[in-house]
């Protein structure tokens, strides 16, 4: 689950980390409301999407010629401006996807005067099974193109959890930002506190970028992008108020309603699977077929009838699918409650997609009899290659026709 920049920066305020002041607005009154507030001579006017790049991206309904996501202001007039002409508009960044996001919150804070911009972030690490922190002098760029073009400008050092932050990872990080005095022991107790947040909200990432030095000696965090393990959020009731589901996919929020593990991918295949180890197996063997998942779907051990149904309309209503695999091993969940759900959801959307299903375990011939006297055009299949296999050649067809 990931939130917005000015909430991030509040709930890292809580731990001590240093951030200039600001207020969130979901209107032009509001933003003024809040540059009133705040004492000027220089406010920052920033969009509020989930995706970073905002100062670089394009606004969709304005000219090329028009400014960024992230916009100076020398006046409360200004701030008036720049608020009108972002809100509710679509704001395209190297993060959005050429779909872009609508802007419908600002962000109004303090303008900093900036000496340097630094990148640090904080990231489990699932090769080292660590947190790692991630620090980089080349700050306010695209970290991905830097780790690209000059790999030696990050440097990465993973924590013990045996021992928790030490005080030698303070040091080392502020060594690689080249960082000396003052400003290392600031960046240890930024890092300390960026730290004890990450651990106090089960975050699985806070990246912030830029990290600032000001012109008066001060490290602070001018931008943040904080993520948390959407499975702890159950012990932060909080923290989960904070999301913002407009900025989610609709599927993916349907599905959360029913408790299925729905991930959109790319591709054009449809996958309704139980068991997470299963499904990242059926996505592997479309791909060894020659075709693309388009999604990942863990419909989980006990589903009932309903929660069948649901998975099935969520694939459905994908435009991209053109095909649909079923691949289900009944254990717990039996073949023939399988079988009911897709044939009430495939009556109740008109099915016109090919559909192939691969039933195996208890129960696997009343759901093979359930689905052949359907009457609906569902091919079966004998084994996951079989089955991957069928749902490739029938979408390539339907695709060429
Ligand atoms: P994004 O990463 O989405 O483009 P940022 O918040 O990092 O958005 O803003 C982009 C750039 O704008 C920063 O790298 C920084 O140079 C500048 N900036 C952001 N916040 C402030 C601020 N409070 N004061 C001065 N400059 C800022
Ligand atoms: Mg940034």
């Amino acid at each position: 689950m990931n939130i917005h920049e000015y909430q991030a920066k509040e709930l890292l305020a809580k731990f001590g980390v240093p951030v200039p002041a600001g207020f969130a607005a979901m209107s032009v009154e509001e933003a003024v409301a809040a540059a009133g507030k705040l004492p000027g001579p220089l406010w920052v006017v920033k969009s509020q999407i989930h995706a970073g790049g905002r100062g670089k991206g394009k606004f969709t309904e304005l000219g090329p010629d028009a400014k960024g996501g992230v916009r100076l202001a020398h006046s409360i007039d200004e701030v008036r401006d720049h608020s009108a002409e972002m809100l509710g508009k679509t704001l395209v960044t190297v993060q959005t996807g050429p779909a872009g996001k609508q802007v419908q919150r600002l962000y109004i804070t303090d303008g900093v005067d900036i000496a340097k911009e630094f990148y640090l972030a904080l990231l489990v690490d699932r090769e080292s099974g660590r947190i790692a922190i991630v620090a980089s002098t080349e700050g306010g760029m695209n970290i991905e193109e830097v780790a690209h073009a000059t790999p030696d400008k990050i440097t990465t050092i993973t924590v013990d959890p045996a021992t928790g932050l030490m005080p030698h990872h303070g040091r080392s990080v502020a060594a690689a930002l080249g960082l000396s005095g003052d400003l290392a022991k600031q960046c240890a107790s930024v890092l300390a506190k960026l730290y004890d947040a990450f651990l106090g909200t089960d975050a699985s990432q806070i990246e912030i970028n830029p990290l600032a030095i000001t012109e008066g000696g001060q490290l602070m965090v001018l931008d943040a992008k904080v993520g948390f393990d959407s499975n702890a959020m159950f012990r932060h009731k909080d923290l989960a108020e904070l999301r913002d589901l407009s900025e989610e996919d609709a599927h993916e929020i349907e599905a959360s309603k029913y408790d299925l593990a729905y991930i959109k991918l790319d591709g054009d295949i449809g996958c309704m699977v139980n068991g997470a180890g299963l499904a990242m197996a059926t996505m592997d063997i479309i791909k060894l077929s020659g075709g693309e998942p388009a999604n990942f779907l863990d419909v989980g051990g006990g589903a009932s009838k309903e929660k069948v149904t649901a998975a099935f309309k969520i694939i459905l209503s994908d435009p991209a699918v053109k095909g649909i695999l079923v691949n289900i091993f009944g254990g717990i969940m039996r073949c023939d409650t399988i079988a009911e759900g897709i044939v009430a959801a495939a009556r109740e959307v008109k099915l016109e997609d090919p559909l192939v299903v691969r039933l195996e375990g208890t129960n696997v011939d009343l759901g093979k009899k359930i689905l052949s006297e359907s009457g609906l055009p569902i091919v079966a299949a004998d084994d996951l290659g079989d089955a991957a296999n069928k749902i490739v050649a029938a979408v390539k067809q339907r695709v060429a026709a």
